[in-house]
C-alpha cells in the first residue's frame, strides 16, 4: 500500500506515510469508532478524475454525524486535499481511503476530537476474478437495531471479514450475507443485483450500505430503459437466475458465476446486466451518462 516515498494527509498537513503515527489510546482503535469511505480516481479525457467525490465526501460526513464523532471539513474541501493529495503521489488510477479517527479517549462517550487520514494507492482491477462463485454465508448483517447499518463504521468491518473469510476458507470467491429477517443483504463489500427475465432486482434499503454504485446502477438502468426494483428477496429467488453482479466502488461491476455452486443460467455477454457493466466501465471514464 505505501513506500517510503507515499505521501499521505494526516491531522491538517501533507507528510511522508512512514513519519505518521497515531495515538494508541483511541476509541477508533479500541472500539472500532471510526468512519471512512472507500473512492476511486481514474484517467479521462479531461485528466485524472475522482468519481463520484462528491457522494462519496457527503456520505462520510453523513456516517461522522450519525456516529457523533465531531466533523468539519467541507465536502468541497475534502475532494480539493484528494486531488492534491493524488498530485503529490503522482496517480491517475488509484484507491483512496479517507478514515475518521478519535482520540485521546478510552471512555465510551462521544468522539470529541477527531482525525482526518487521507490515503491512496494506484490500482487496477486486474487481479480481481471476473466471474465470482459465491455462497451464502452463515454470518448475518449487523442488525439496524443494534448499528447504524447506513453509515461505513470501521467496527461494522469485522463482520465483513468473517463473513468473507468464511466464504474463501471454504473455496468461494466472496459471501452473500443476509439480513436478520433471512433476505438477501449484500456481500462484504459490496452490493448485489439478481436479473430474471430481463429485470434486475436489488435489495431495498433498511439492511445494506445503500451503495453509491448501487444508486449508479439505477441511474444507467433508467438510461437503458432496463428496469430494475428494489425489494426485498431470498437466495432462493436469486439462485439459478439468469445472471447476478456485485457492485461497489472497488469492485466496480463484477459478474457472478454461481450461488451456492448452482450457476446463473445465462451467458454473461447476452444479459442486461453485462450491457449496464459496459456502460458503468464507460461512465467512470468518461463522467457523464
Ligand atoms: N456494501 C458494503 C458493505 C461496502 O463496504 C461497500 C463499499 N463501500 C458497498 C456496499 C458499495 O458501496 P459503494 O458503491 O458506495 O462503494
Amino acid at each position: 500500500y505505501y513506500n517510503d516515498d507515499t505521501t499521505i494527509y494526516f491531522d491538517g498537513k501533507f507528510m511522508k506515510a512512514k513519519d505518521a503515527g497515531t495515538d494508541l489510546y483511541g476509541q477508533s482503535l479500541h472500539y472500532g469508532y471510526s468512519v471512512f469511505e472507500g473512492i476511486k480516481s481514474y484517467s479521462t479525457d479531461q485528466g485524472t478524475q475522482i468519481f463520484k467525490a462528491k457522494e462519496h465526501y457527503e456520505r462520510l460526513k453523513r456516517s461522522a454525524e450519525l456516529m457523533h464523532i465531531p466533523f468539519d471539513y467541507s465536502a468541497d474541501q475534502l475532494t480539493e486535499l484528494t486531488y492534491e493529495l493524488l498530485d503529490r503521489n503522482g496517480f491517475t488510477d488509484a484507491y483512496i481511503r479517507p478514515l475518521v479517527t478519535c482520540s485521546p479517549n478510552m471512555s465510551l462517550s462521544k468522539g470529541q476530537k477527531s482525525y482526518l487520514s487521507l490515503l491512496a494507492w494506484e490500482w487496477n482491477n486486474g487481479y480481481l476474478a471476473d466471474k465470482m462463485k459465491i455462497m451464502t454465508s452463515p454470518f448475518q448483517r449487523p442488525n439496524p437495531k443494534a448499528f447504524k447499518v447506513e453509515a461505513k463504521v470501521g467496527g461494522h468491518y469485522v463482520n465483513s471479514i468473517l463473513a468473507c473469510q468464511d466464504a474463501k476458507d471454504k473455496g468461494y470467491d466472496e459471501a452473500l450475507v443476509l439480513d436478520e429477517n433471512g433476505n438477501v443483504a449484500e456481500s462484504s463489500g459490496a452490493n448485489v443485483f439478481y436479473e430474471k427475465d430481463g429485470v434486475l432486482y436489488t435489495p431495498a434499503k433498511g439492511s445494506i450500505l445503500p451503495g453509491i454504485t448501487r444508486q449508479t446502477v439505477m441511474e444507467i438502468c433508467n438510461e437503458l430503459d432496463i428496469p430494475v426494483k428494489e425489494t426485498f428477496f431470498k437466495p432462493e429467488e436469486m439462485r439459478g437466475a439468469d445472471a447476478g453482479f456485485f457492485c461497489g466502488t472497488a469492485a466496480e461491476i463484477v459478474a457472478l458465476d454461481s450461488l451456492d455452486d448452482v450457476p446463473f443460467a445465462k451467458n454473461w455477454e447476452n444479459t442486461a446486466s453485462r450491457r449496464v457493466q459496459q456502460a458503468y466501465l464507460k461512465l467512470v471514464r468518461v463522467l457523464s451518462l
